[in-house]
């Protein structure tokens, strides 16, 4: 199991095992999705928001959506630096 870097709050709060990666992050509450990654500026896929307003949202308010401000928590120790051991 890895642990990816969300692209909203840059936390490593996305486990991987490799497989397609379908995961909400527990802290921004961005949903992972590399089709809208690579198109940072698109409101695309299943965030129904664009990567960049996402960020800036994060940024502001400490999540992606504001509605979801009460679905996030802080990020833990273990999601603040990357560690592949
Ligand atoms: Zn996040």
């Amino acid at each position: 199991m890895k642990r990816l870097q969300c692209p909203c709050c840059e936390y490593f709060t996305v486990e991987s095992n490799d497989e397609v990666i379908v995961d909400i992050c527990d802290v921004c509450f961005w949903q992972y999705d590399a089709v809208a990654h690579d198109q940072p500026d698109r409101n695309i896929g299943a965030n129904h928001i664009s990567l960049t307003q996402a960020r800036k949202n994060y940024k502001e308010y400490g999540v992606c959506k504001q509605k979801f401000k009460a679905m996030v928590r802080e990020p833990l120790d273990i999601e603040q630096q990357y560690n592949q051991n």
